[in-house]
């Protein structure tokens, strides 16, 4: 067999897909290799194919048990046998699977870094032959990541014991320099192969909504897309908690993942979530590492995160499939404020010089400052996100809701001069909400009791919605014409340049969104690209709409049965090309993206029977 055979009869698909081949072919070649691309791109792949060809085994080095759990799992699932060696196995289980790996029967083996030096281990390494050592998630490696393992540094230890030398290659979506030198040189790769793909992932629909109501929007965008699988991020424990059991309440089938639940607990919700049983997962930011997912439709933030790598890693567990997939990210100001919290407070633990300190704090605040103004660019998202990341390329995508919707220049001039005002009537004492509450006239004891209410700005702009209140106060700041000390108040403040407006006659202009556009923008966008995962322009049928209820309901029980998560099964693009082609013998069910031999032989007659039904019943 070769590649091409390999990826029609085991993964089911026709193509190689972007840098793909190039990366099967250095390895093929016996050439160490590092393969840089962004996640959904198709990495385990790329290693995966040459394990199959090569004589000998083929050990894969990943950091996270449920992410082996979830490759082996798919591995079986399409007929190849494959193991993984980790803590997760009794010592009995482990020892059973060394001995079937001695025997040859693991083409390829994952396992934990940290049992590369276990003596049992290096024994069953010095007694068959290692074809290739594959570094899954390679940045672990690199001290200037954010995710750095110090059991990634045996990798390396571990490859120079060998008695042959294997081929290593190493995968990675992180893509800054310092990491990628890292990478190289610790795991001391010889003349690699280096390949970086662009880190766009076109099938992503970026938003930004900043709703009055952020719950319900939240709810909003659930009742519109019953039955998929999507993200909520919050910010902090206790956001999760209300947000989920509001949902609850509400009747939405989710569940819920933060440090602060029991290891039990997390282990139960997030196994929830990728069975599909609560499709929706409420989460903190310890969320989702290691969750390979392939058929989460939605990432939605109910807060803005710290910094854009953040945002962009989160926002990226939607649509690794390559489908359609959203990622709205609903701000609120308060957000940067709870932000530059966790940046003090992750300083406080850090133990590390106070010259460090600073550096570190001003980068953190730096890239805070370039999180918010992805918030309020009017450029295009997509071109935003690229830009941050160093790529440098079209300024329009046409699949963002920046491009999708028009702004309009507004003047708020009247505002912010108001806003300036009520701040220097106070004598920049007091923080955001009282300055917003006293010009919106707000009548509450903390604005009695600091005699707000007694202010010439008092009730000012009482008519104006205080969400556009608030967007001006941030417009503000980002202008350089308020500040907000970051001590523990959070205190609003003139600078310099504020008297510019205030006295000097400057305007103050910014672009909004036009007010109902703003809310219905995602939802309509939706509308536009057509649903379900079908590329821009087309949208299904209600025939075919139906039939992929009845496919994904199929897909649902066989999962059940088989104790595999739904998308192991099939992936929603599967499921998705199967309604296009509505496929009426085997031969057509072989051409079905994702629809190789082996899974034919396991659910291929269930699927056609499932397709003739739903064309019978429906014409
Ligand atoms: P990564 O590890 O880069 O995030 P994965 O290896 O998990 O990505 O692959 C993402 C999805 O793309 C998987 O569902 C996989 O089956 C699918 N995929 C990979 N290669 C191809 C291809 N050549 N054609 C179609 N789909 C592919
Ligand atoms: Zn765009």
């Amino acid at each position: 067999m070769d590649k091409y055979e390999i990826l029609k009869k085991y993964f089911g698909y026709e193509t190689f897909r972007g840098a793909q081949e190039q990366l099967i072919d250095s390895i093929l070649a016996g050439r160490d290799t590092l393969g840089i691309m962004p996640t959904g791109a198709g990495k385990s792949l790329c290693y995966q194919i040459p394990a199959l060809l090569f004589e000998g085994i083929t050990l894969v080095v990943s950091p996270l048990i449920s992410l082996m759990k979830d490759q082996v799992g798919s591995l079986n699932a399409a007929g190849i046998h494959a193991a993984y060696l980790n803590s997760s196995l009794t010592p009995g289980q482990y020892r059973k699977a060394l001995e079937f790996a001695r025997q040859g029967r693991y083409p390829i083996i994952y396992v934990a870094p940290e049992r590369l030096m276990t003596p049992e281990f290096l024994d069953f390494a010095g007694s068959v032959k290692i074809a290739m050592v594959a570094v899954d998630e390679a940045h672990c490696i690199s001290q200037w990541g954010q995710d750095f393992r110090p059991s990634y540094l045996r990798i390396t230890e571990f490859v120079r014991g060998l008695p042959r030398r294997p081929v290593i290659s190493a995968f990675t979506a992180t893509a800054t320099r310092e990491v990628r030198d890292d990478i190289l040189d610790m795991l001391e790769l010889r003349e690699p192969t280096v390949v970086t793909t662009g880190f766009d992932r076109s099938n992503l629909f970026f938003a930004v909504q900043t709703p009055k109501d952020r719950y319900g929007a939240v709810r909003k965008y659930l009742e519109n897309h019953p039955g998929e699988s999507g993200i909520i991020y919050c910010l902090t424990r206790k956001n999760v908690e209300e947000v989920c059991q509001n949902l609850i309440r509400d009747g939405f089938p989710v569940t819920r993942y933060h440090a602060g639940l029991s290891d039990e607990e997390r282990r139960k919700n997030q196994e929830d979530f990728i069975y599909d049983r609560a499709p929706v997962m409420v989460a903190t930011n310890a969320f989702g590492m290691g969750i390979d997912k392939s058929n989460v439709r939605f990432v939605l933030h109910l807060g803005m995160p710290k910094n854009l790598e953040a945002y962009y890693q989160e926002a990226g567990r939607a649509g690794r499939d390559g489908e359609p997939a959203e990622c709205i990210l609903y701000y609120s100001g308060q957000d940067v404020i709870t932000n530059q919290f966790f940046i003090e407070r992750g300083q406080e633990d850090a133990g590390l010089d106070p010259a460090m300190r600073q550096i570190i704090r001003e980068r953190d605040e730096e890239r805070l400052r370039k999180m918010t103004f992805y918030c309020f660019t009017n450029d295009c998202l997509r071109a935003y996100i690229l830009r941050y990341f160093g790529e440098y390329g079209e300024n329009y995508c046409g699949n963002c809701a920046n491009c999708l919707t028009q702004f309009e220049e507004t003047d708020v001039t009247e505002i912010a001069r108001t806003l300036l005002e009520c701040v220097a009537a106070c004598r920049q004492r007091y923080g955001v909400n009282v300055i917003l509450d006293t010009v919106h006239g707000a009548n509450t004891a903390k604005i009695r009791n600091y005699r707000m209410d007694q202010s010439p700005c008092y009730g000012k702009l009482a008519k104006v919605p205080l969400y556009r209140l608030r967007q001006v106060m941030n417009q503000l700041q980002l202008l350089g014409y308020l500040a907000v000390t970051t001590d523990d108040y959070a205190i609003v403040r003139l600078t310099k340049d504020s008297a510019k407006v205030l006295t000097e006659g400057q305007r103050v202009v910014m672009k909004l969104a036009k007010e109902v556009q703003h809310e219905e923008k995602a939802s309509s966008a939706s509308k536009k690209r057509g649903r379900k995962g079908l590329p821009a322009g087309q949208s299904f049928g209600a025939g075919e709409e139906s039939l992929f209820e009845k496919l994904r309901a199929l897909r649902t029980e066989i999962a059940r049965e088989e104790k595999v998560p739904p998308y192991i099964v099939f992936s929603d693009k599967t499921l998705t090309h199967m309604c296009i082609v509505k496929p009426k013998n085997r031969t057509e069910m072989l051409s079905v993206s994702g629809v190789g031999e082996f899974k034919y032989e396991k659910y291929g007659e269930r699927f056609l029977a499932c397709v003739r039904e739903a064309l019978d019943a429906g014409g």
